[in-house]
C-alpha cells in the first residue's frame, strides 16, 4: 500500500474528537478541494505492506486504541485497504474511516465507523458524493460537512433535511473550512467561514446537526503536519 505517514495524535474532527488515535494516512486522491490541507498527500508516500502497517500501529497504541484510516481518499486503495482494517477489528482496534464518499463503500467492513466528508459546492468538488452510499451508512457513522461560505451552508442544511441524516447516523456535524496556508495563530481567525456566524446559523434554522471545530488547529500550528 502506499502511505503517506503513520502517527499518533488526538482524533481532531468527529465525535471521537479529543481522543488519542493512531493516524494511517494513505497517499493520493482524485478530488482537488479548493481548501484541502493534505495536498502532501497526493503524490509520493511509500510502500508498506499490510503487515507493516499492523506493526507500525500496534507499536504506537499497544493498549488497541483508536485507529483512524485518512488521506488522500484512503478507499482509492480498496483491495488492500478492506482486508486490512478488517484485521485491525479483528486484532481489537475501534477503526474509523474518513472517506469522502465518491467510491463505493459497500465493501468498508460493518464495524469500521465511517465519517463520509460530503463535498459542498465552494469545495469545488460538489456532487462527487456518490449517493447511494447514503443506503450503506449506519447509526455508527458519521457525515461531516466542511464549509466555506452561506451557499456551503445552505446545502448542506437543505441535504442533511432532504435525506433525514440525524435519522440515519450517529452525527451530522458542521465545519467551518480553514484557510489552507494558515500559520501562526491558533484561533478561529484562520476560518473561511466565522463559527460564531455559522453558530447564529444553525441556532436560528434549529439545524439537526452539531458545529465541529478542527481540535488540532487550536492546539498546534495549523501548519504542522502529523499531529
Ligand atoms: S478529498 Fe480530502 S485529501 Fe482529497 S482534495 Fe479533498 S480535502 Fe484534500
Amino acid at each position: 500500500m502506499q502511505i503517506t505517514e503513520i502517527y499518533k495524535s488526538l482524533q481532531g474532527e468527529s465525535t471521537y474528537a479529543g481522543l488519542p488515535c493512531v493516524f494511517v494516512r494513505l497517499t493520493g486522491c482524485n478530488l482537488r478541494c479548493s481548501w484541502c490541507d493534505s495536498e502532501y498527500t497526493f503524490q509520493g508516500g511509500r510502500k508498506m505492506s499490510p503487515e507493516e502497517i499492523q506493526d507500525e500501529v500496534a507499536r504506537l497504541s499497544p493498549d488497541k486504541g483508536l485507529v483512524e484510516v485518512t488521506g488522500g481518499e484512503p478507499m482509492l486503495q480498496e483491495r488492500e485497504l478492506v482486508p486490512l482494517m478488517q484485521q485491525l477489528i479483528d486484532d481489537g482496534y475501534r477503526v474509523l474511516l474518513e472517506t469522502s464518499g465518491e467510491r463505493p463503500l459497500e465493501r468498508v467492513p460493518a464495524d469500521v465507523v465511517k465519517i463520509v466528508d460530503v463535498k459542498c459546492p465552494d469545495s469545488g468538488e460538489g456532487e462527487t458524493f456518490r449517493m447511494e452510499n447514503l443506503e450503506v451508512l449506519t447509526a455508527r457513522d458519521e457525515i461531516k460537512f466542511v464549509l466555506s461560505s452561506r451557499a456551503d451552508y445552505d446545502f448542506a442544511r437543505e441535504f442533511t433535511r432532504r435525506h433525514n441524516l440525524a435519522s440515519r447516523v450517529n452525527a451530522v456535524l458542521f465545519s467551518p473550512a480553514f484557510h489552507k496556508d494558515a500559520t501562526g495563530a491558533r484561533d478561529s481567525s484562520h476560518c473561511l467561514l466565522d463559527p460564531q456566524q455559522l453558530a447564529e446559523w444553525m441556532i436560528a434554522d434549529s439545524v439537526p446537526a452539531r458545529l465541529g471545530l478542527q481540535l488540532h488547529k487550536f492546539i498546534w500550528d495549523p501548519a504542522l503536519k502529523g499531529v
